[in-house]
C-alpha cells in the first residue's frame, strides 16, 4: 500500500523532498515491468497507490497523520509503503512497530535530540526512533556523518550504527551476517537515500560523499525483504537530480515488491 507524503519543512539545507513521490512514481512507470531476477511481472500483482496525504505547515501534526495512516493500513494487514517527504516523517510510521527492529539506510546518524529547536527535526529521526523501540533494535547502515555532541550523548551504542568504510571494507555479505543476530524477523526498514553514495543519488537534501553502493542496498532489501512490516524512501530530492535518483528509488521500490513476493532464490 503506498502513499505519498510531500513535506520537507525541516530540511536544513536542500529543499524538495515535497516533490519526490510523484517524481519517484514517474520513474516507476518508466521502469520495465517483468523483472527475470525475480521472475515477476509486476503489474500481475496486488500494488495500490492512495496518492498523497494532504499535508500542513507543522512538522507534528504531519508525523501524527503518518501515524494515522500506517496504523489504518497495517489493521488491514497490508504492508506500508510511504513516499517521503523527509525524514522525521518516518516517526509517525515507526510508532506503529514497537514491535519491530529497524533497519535504517543512512548517511547520517539522525541521533541528535533537537534540532533547531525541534525534537521532531529530520536529524533527529534515529534518536526518536531509538525512544519508542529501545536499545539494540536499531541499526543504522552507510553512517558516515555523526556530530561529537551525538557520538559523545552517551547513548550512541544503543544503536548500531554500521560506518560505510566497513561496508567497503567488509563487503555487504559479511555486514549482513554480523547483524543476523540483532535484526528480528518483523522489520520496519527506511531507506534516506542519501546512504546511497551521491554517484549513484545526487537528488538528496544532503549528500554526503563515500557512501553505500545501489546494489549494497539491493542486497538488503532482497535480504530482509520478506521479515519487512514497514517500509519507506525519504530524503529524496528531484530538484538535485539528474534523472537518476528518482529511478534508483523507483527501482528499490520494486525490489522490495519483488523481493517479498518473489519464489525465486534471490538470497
Ligand atoms: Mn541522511
Ligand atoms: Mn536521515
Amino acid at each position: 500500500m503506498i502513499f505519498g507524503v510531500p513535506f520537507d519543512g525541516t530540511s536544513s539545507y536542500r529543499r524538495g523532498s515535497r516533490l519526490a513521490p510523484n517524481s519517484i512514481r514517474k520513474a516507476y512507470d518508466n521502469l520495465e515491468s517483468f523483472d527475470p531476477f525475480y521472475n515477476i511481472n509486476f503489474p500481475d500483482l496486488k500494488i495500490c497507490d492512495l496518492g498523497d496525504v494532504t499535508v500542513g505547515e507543522d512538522v507534528q501534526e504531519n508525523v501524527d497523520t503518518v501515524e494515522t495512516i500506517v496504523s489504518i493500513i497495517k489493521k488491514d494487514e497490508k504492508i506500508p509503503i510511504m513516499l517521503g517527504g523527509e525524514h522525521s516523517l518516518t516517526v509517525g510510521s515507526v510508532r506503529n512497530f514497537r514491535e519491530c527492529t529497524m533497519v535504517i539506510i543512512d548517511a547520517h546518524s539522525d541521533f541528535r535530540d533537537g534540532y533547531m529547536g525541534n525534537p521532531l527535526n529530520h536529524a533527529c529521526v534515529t534518536r526518536r526512533s531509538l525512544d519508542i523501540l529501545g536499545k539494540n533494535r536499531i541499526v543504522s547502515i552507510g553512517t558516515r556523518s555523526v556530530s561529537r555532541e551525538e557520538y559523545e550523548s552517551g547513548r550512541f551504542n544503543e544503536v548500531r550504527f554500521v560506518f560505510s568504510s566497513d561496508v567497503r571494507k567488509k563487503g555487504i555479505d559479511s555486514i549482513i551476517d554480523d547483524l543476523k543476530s540483532v535484526v528480528s524477523d518483523k522489520i520496519y526498514f527506511s531507506i534516506d537515500m542519501d546512504g546511497i553514495d551521491p554517484a549513484y543519488a545526487p537528488g538528496v537534501g544532503t549528500p554526503e560523499p563515500y557512501g553505500l553502493k545501489d546494489t549494497d542496498v539491493k542486497r538488503l532489501i532482497n535480504k530482509f525483504a520478506k521479515s519487512t512490516l514497514g517500509f519507506d524512501i525519504v530524503e529524496m530530492t528531484p530538484l538535485y537530480d539528474n534523472g537518476n535518483t528518482s529511478m534508483l528509488a523507483a527501482k528499490l521500490i520494486q525490489d522490495f515488491v519483488g523481493s517479498r513476493e518473489s519464489n525465486a532464490n534471490i538470497y
